[in-house]
């Protein structure tokens, strides 16, 4: 399994782009930057999308991706996510006043996306995927996804405070390979972080400690203000499973 990471950070500024992770070129994980970091015949190609939950960050270039690819493909972007994130993205985004309405454009005959809801640790298949979603600890519903091809396992828990379902359900992945996971604030912002439902690497430490021994954990969601100091209290937790994205584009292999 191919994992991209379009953009891997908790804020947008000149060199750091939010949450978009692209698996094997066609499968997509959150839309927080895949507009800006694909040429449109990639983008084309995307079939399916996994959106974890509401936040901007996480979902506004599902509106320039459609915006790139409408009346250019066969089948529209499939997207899969928790009906409560559905409801909000067709209510608040595609809703004809934010952005136009492209679950029926050009036509609702052949629109360019369609939204499915899919409900927490109900397994479902896309393509040679078996997808589960999650629930986390983070607002409207959000979900963490693990996604099996068979061979290589990744579970992404993308925006979370401490949780622990998704942590018992991967002690059952036997071919987990890697966790995408996020710390977001420096431990001065401990408070920040507890009322927005994200990670500082003290509340990470703790986290670690439910998570399935021996597999490589790779931080994102950064606060690209907090970078550097994150960056020092991370290597202080002195955790050889953590590996802290390097940049935006980096192309791991599982
Ligand atoms: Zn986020
Ligand atoms: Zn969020």
């Amino acid at each position: 399994m191919k994992l991209r990471i379009l953009g891997g950070h908790g804020g947008v500024t000149a060199g750091f782009a939010a949450t978009s992770f692209l698996i094997d070129d066609s499968l997509l994980l959150d839309a927080g930057s895949v507009a800006e970091t694909l040429t449109i015949p990639e983008q084309v190609k995307i079939d399916n999308i996994l959106i974890s939950h509401s936040h901007l960050d996480h979902i506004k270039d599902l509106a320039f991706l459609c915006d790139n690819c409408f009346g250019m493909k066969n089948i529209p972007f499939q997207v899969y996510t928790h009906p409560t994130v559905k409801n909000i993205i067709k209510t608040h985004l595609f809703n004809d006043t934010i952005w136009p309405d492209f679950t029926e454009l050009p036509s609702k005959e052949n629109p360019t996306i369609e939204f499915h809801g899919v409900l927490p640790e109900v397994s479902f298949v896309l393509q040679k995927y078996k997808i589960t979603p999650v629930k986390v600890q983070h607002p409207n519903d959000a979900m963490g996804y693990i996604i099996d091809d068979g061979k290589s396992a990744i579970l992404f828990t993308v925006d979370t405070a401490s949780t622990e379902r998704i942590w018992e359900v991967a002690k059952t992945v036997k071919n987990l390979k890697a966790i995408v996971t996020e710390v977001s604030f420096p431990n001065a912002l401990s408070k920040v972080a507890q009322a927005s439902d994200h990670h500082t690497p003290a509340s990470l430490k703790l986290e670690l400690s439910k998570m399935p021994k021996d597999i490589p954990i790779i931080l994102t969601h950064l606060k690209p203000n907090f970078r550097e100091v994150l960056f020092a209290e991370i290597s202080e937790l002195k955790e050889p499973r953590l590996r802290l994205l390097d940049h935006d584009g980096e192309i791991f292999n599982f």
